[in-house]
């Protein structure tokens, strides 16, 4: 070892020149690429404070300034395949959306639309009408109206009609939906006072109806939806809310969750509340997500009586929650779809996945799994599992599933996870007992292909970059 190991390290200057940053100098501005190189010697230089041997000359550390650069200018949102089985998987961005409604909202981003145009006449009109069509016409409800996401429909409804006034909710519903949304919180933010009643297990209509003062605006039914209360327990059911509501002239609200527009009962989906069946019961206002069951965008969306639609579109924070022209777009193509509810479970992706029959994925997962194993170094088998639907939608009913589960030669679990989370395509699969398992349930077919040269590439015994 030489007396002073960090004078072989080359100037800035020195890698600057280096003809392996020519094409940087052509896409990156001089202040970048300039960084790149100090940020690269940086390294170097720490790496021999820890006494590891110089091992980059001119040349190397320039291309890794680079591919530092070329990093840097790649999004860092990518597309992801979803081998997890977790069909409204949160962090995943919930629901894939049909390629109508992606087309929909790719035509709309790219140029002007009749946003607030009503082409007949010429005259400025409301940005929610073709999404209010749509809406009545699947849930039917009198009005309808959308914003952002589930939680900005929350404030804005009870901001609308229940500021500076109570809103009577059980207890066993105060749920917190996950990133922090907690019910409470979110009431607070809209300005209504919540009356907690009831117990966590047991809330009876009496305890409703004794908590009702002349400051009272509204009765409201929040659904739990990411968890269950079992065992002994009693809750209200919406239509004694509404006779209750009615009795004393209040307002009933239903913060519906997830919302099923199309009946999935029939495909051993039970527990989430049916859009239509509340509205039918009489609440006032039914609350839900657009991109849960319903498949769509992410939005918030509000149907219920047209004059409290109207109070709530005239709410100032209404311009802060509406719908930009591309969601509005991907929403009313989602609800064209939902017209006819057979073909909605058909075609909208996140119904079709999780409506597909066991033995139509055991299929398909078995060919698959014929590709795989011409991978070398493999060894994998084909089995029946469980899944969730994930999104804070039915927590308690297990999917069942089939899965490949996987290992490749001279790779831990958690590295060949690692080694598909960061290859591209993203690849985001389950660890558990030793294994990756591919849940192919939730992976597009347009996107075998690509799952497989991804597999390929994470099994291979050298990573590639
Ligand atoms: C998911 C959920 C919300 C929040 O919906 P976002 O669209 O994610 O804001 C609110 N309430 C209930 C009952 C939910 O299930």
């Amino acid at each position: 070892m030489s007396d002073n190991p960090f004078r072989a390290l080359p100037s800035v200057a020195k890698v600057l020149a280096s003809p392996a940053l020519a094409p940087a100098h052509e896409s990156h501005p001089a202040a970048a690429v300039t960084a790149q190189v100090r940020a690269a010697l940086d390294r170097l230089r720490d790496r021999l404070k820890a006494g590891e041997p110089l091992s980059a000359d001119v040349d190397t550390i320039a291309r890794e300034a680079m591919s530092a650069l070329d990093a840097q200018s790649r999004p860092l949102l990518r597309s992801v395949i979803n081998a997890t089985g977790i069909v409204l998987h949160t962090n995943l961005g919930r629901s894939p959306l049909h390629e109508e409604a992606a087309r929909a909202a790719y035509e709309a981003a790219r140029g002007y639309l009749n946003l607030e145009l009503d082409l007949a006449t010429g005259k400025r009109s409301s940005r929610q009408s073709p999404v209010r069509a749509g809406l009545k016409a699947v849930t039917g409800a009198e009005g309808a109206t959308a914003v952002n996401n589930c939680a900005a429909a929350t404030v804005i409804a009870l901001r609308a009609i229940a500021a500076g006034k109570e809103v009577v909710v059980s207890r066993g519903q105060l749920v917190e939906i996950g990133g922090s949304f907690r019910i409470p919180d979110v009431m607070a933010v809209s300005g209504a006072a919540l009356r907690e009643v009831g117990t966590t297990n047991i809330t009876r209509l009496s305890d409703y109806e004794r908590a009702i003062t002349p400051n009272t605006a509204a009765l409201m039914r929040v659904h739990c939806s990411n968890y269950r209360v079992r065992g002994y327990t009693k809750s209200v059911e919406l239509e004694d809310l509404v006779a209750l509501g009615r009795k004393h002239n209040l307002l009933v609200i239903d913060d519906a969750g997830s919302g099923q527009v199309a009946d999935l009962t029939p495909f051993g989906l039970p527990g989430e509340p049916l859009i239509s069946a509340s509205v039918s019961a009489g609440a006032d206002l039914v609350l839900f997500s657009g991109d849960k069951l319903l498949g769509g965008p992410q939005c918030g969306l509000i149907v219920g009586k047209a004059d409290l639609i109207q109070r709530i579109e005239k709410d100032p924070l209404m311009r802060a929650f509406r719908l930009d022209k591309m969601t509005l777009a991907a929403l009313e193509a989602t609800l064209l779809l939902h017209r006819d509810a057979k073909k909605a479970v058909r075609d909208v992706p996140t119904l079709r996945m999780l409506t597909t029959p066991l033995a139509e994925l055991k299929r398909r997962t078995e060919s698959f799994a014929e590709w795989v194993r011409e991978i070398p170094g493999v060894t994998l088998g084909v089995w029946e599992d469980e899944a969730f639907v994930g999104g804070g939608s039915l927590p308690d009913v297990s999917v069942p599933t089939v899965v490949l589960g996987l290992s490749a030669a001279g790779l831990s679990e958690s590295e060949l996870a690692a080694r598909l989370r960061t290859g591209t395509p993203a690849v985001m699969a389950r660890v558990q007992d030793g294994r990756v398992l591919l849940d192919l349930r939730c992976v597009l077919e347009r996107q075998e292909a690509e799952l497989l040269g991804a597999l390929t590439i994470a099994c291979a015994e050298h990573s590639p970059s």
